[in-house]
């Protein structure tokens, strides 16, 4: 029998079910400040599949309380991206920024208790101020003043009365608490800026802190995960909730849960990152396929199904650890074997031709489309005098180990005949090898009276007269492994990450491919056509993975 583990999460939510709680409500809370990347996904999976699995809800909520860096462009592709991934919010998406007038009223009820002040200290002055680890900081002077004072100045500076970073909103907690977020943290900002929902209706703004166990509690959240670094934050979350418990915007008490960020050997998750690599024009947009953002991975050929194997698989933790890339190409193979047709592509062709094969005749051989799934049926591939096959399947000179194409050698090709290679040409200028010349055995055929004579290599091809040009794009780690890992993005940038193939000659379905279509070209990995650029007339695909670890290749 199969035991089933439960993570701390669902032994927490079971405690707060078994303890009487009706319904769990969890969120995705993403700041549309870039676009999601890979772990976001982490947190896709975790929160919508808690709500799923406990028969709870989730919500999609735009967390856009920093008007200088969000944008419509970010909230749509964020939409689109948990789409994708097969999550569905209940009900429409929700806002931050739809809260800015509750906000607001909640902070003018922290004055009125006493528990939050306007402060005239500029920036500087109360960082100075806040003292260190192992000294407190010192009380700003403007810390007593009265109810009154403060919500007449706390109103001008919703008015508009003075500039960005004359004054802010803090909370009255204690300069000498030992966590430094405790500090009289500030609740508002002044920011005369356009908000991408607001418009100009607002010249101050929440702080993160002070606004997100807000959202969480007017929404009727109970558990509201965050990752790690947000722990030493937790108490400043309960001392909101807590404080503002008599308020009628908050309809929950929601308990904060942190777990591991999802970190990957080598894979930038960092919206902030990857924006300076695409504001740099160093990658094409944020579906760059070499990038570890959601679209560029779908871009790249991953499957919803891929990313949710892999989430699962590195479960949740307490503690941060980075995972090896292996995990998850591991699970992308996995997949894409289940559900990948096979096809055949020559990357770097190379002629071969049949000399006692008939000059004008095609014949059509059967292939299958996915040995893995008999349903996915069979297909035709043309077959005839005129052929390629890879460079790389042919040496003029080789030794015994070499199962490949070599003079006086024979090879079987694929779904095809076995040939022997009589001769080749070689341009006496370059010395490059131009064609192969091989005759072929009629008998050894499928279905033949020699079908089953073993050869110890087979080989893919593309029938010439009927093979489609394609481009092919091989894609390698975005980031260079040599550079260090706090060096500047910019630095760390992998300039040998794409390699543009042209000219590769492909079997011809698949110029028909659909955009996205992944397929396993055999013996080289598996591709996809390029969803921004493929076409019939002019295909293109990405390199989705190889068929093996590069490290144990
Ligand atoms: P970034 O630093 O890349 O901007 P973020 O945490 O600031 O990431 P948000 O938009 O605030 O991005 O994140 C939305 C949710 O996704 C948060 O709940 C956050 O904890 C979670 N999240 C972000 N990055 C990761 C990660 N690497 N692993 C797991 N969860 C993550
Ligand atoms: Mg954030
Ligand atoms: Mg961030």
């Amino acid at each position: 029998e199969q035991i089933i583990t439960k993570n701390f999460i669902e032994q927490i939510i079971d405690a707060d079910l078994e303890a009487g709680m009706d319904a769990i409500a969890t969120r995705f809370p993403p700041e549309p400040n870039g676009y999601l990347h890979i772990g976001h996904a982490k947190s896709i999976f975790l929160n919508f599949g808690l709500a799923k699995k406990y028969d709870g809800t989730c919500f999609l909520r735009f967390d856009d309380t920093n008007p200088i860096k969000e944008e419509d462009e970010y909230v749509e592709s964020i939409q689109r991206d948990v789409a994708w991934l097969g999550a569905v919010w209940d009900g429409e998406v929700r806002f931050a920024s739809d809260y800015f007038d509750a906000f607001y009223d909640m902070a003018e009820s922290l004055i009125e208790k006493g528990l939050a002040y306007v402060d005239d200290q500029t920036a500087e002055e109360m960082h100075k101020h806040r003292g260190t680890l192992t000294e407190p900081g010192v009380e700003s002077p403007y810390r007593d003043r009265s109810v009154e004072e403060n919500l007449s100045l706390f109103r001008q500076m919703r008015d508009g009365a003075f500039a960005d970073g004359e004054k802010v909103l803090r909370a009255k907690i204690d300069m000498a608490s030992p966590n430094m977020n405790m500090r009289d943290p500030a609740i508002y900002r002044i920011l005369h800026a356009s908000h991408h929902r607001t418009g100009d209706k607002w010249c101050i703004y929440p702080m993160y802190d002070y606004a997100h166990p807000l959202e969480d509690a007017i929404e009727g959240i109970t558990h509201s995960l965050c990752t790690l670094e947000f722990e030493d934050h937790r108490p400043l979350y309960n001392w909101f909730i807590d404080h503002l418990a008599d308020s009628p915007h908050l309809k929950s008490k929601p308990q904060q849960i942190e777990f591991a960020r999802l970190e990957i050997e080598n894979t930038m998750t960092s919206k902030r990152r990857l924006k300076a690599l695409v504001d740099a024009q160093l990658v094409d947009g944020w579906d760059d396929p070499r990038l570890p953002t959601i679209s560029g991975l779908r871009r790249r050929g991953y499957t919803p199904a891929a990313l949710k194997e892999f989430c699962q698989r590195i479960g949740v933790a307490k503690t941060n650890s980075i995972v090896e890339q292996n995990y998850l190409t591991f699970c992308l193979r996995e997949d894409l074997n289940r559900v990948a047709p096979r096809a055949m592509a020559v990357l770097n062709p190379l002629k071969l031709t049949l000399t006692n094969y008939p000059e004008d005749q095609i014949e059509w051989v059967e292939g299958v489309v996915n040995p893995n799934d008999e349903s996915m049926g069979t297909y035709q591939i043309p077959f005839g005098k005129h052929l390629y096959i890879e460079q790389e399947d042919f040496r003029e000179e080789a030794n015994r180990k070499y199962h490949r194409l070599k003079p006086g050698g024979e090879v079987r090709l694929m779904y095809g005949y076995i040939i022997k290679c009589e001769d080749y040409v070689k341009d006496p200028e370059t010395g490059e090898i131009t064609e192969v010349l091989c005759s072929y055995d009629p008998m050894t055929k499928s279905g033949m009276p020699d079908a089953d004579r073993k050869v110890k290599g087979t080989l893919h091809w593309v029938e010439a007269t009927h093979a489609v040009d394609a481009e092919v794009h091989l894609l390698d780690d975005l980031m260079d492994p040599d550079q260090a890992a706090d060096a500047d993005i910019l630095d760390r940038f992998n300039k040998d990450s794409l390699e543009v193939l042209k000219g590769c000659k492909c079997e011809p379905r698949l110029a028909e491919a659909p955009i996205g279509q992944a397929y396993q070209f055999m013996r080289k990995g598996y591709y996809c056509a390029d969803r921004k650029y493929h076409t019939p007339e002019a295909p293109v695909f990405n390199l989705t993975v190889g068929l093996r670890d590069k490290f144990k290749g």
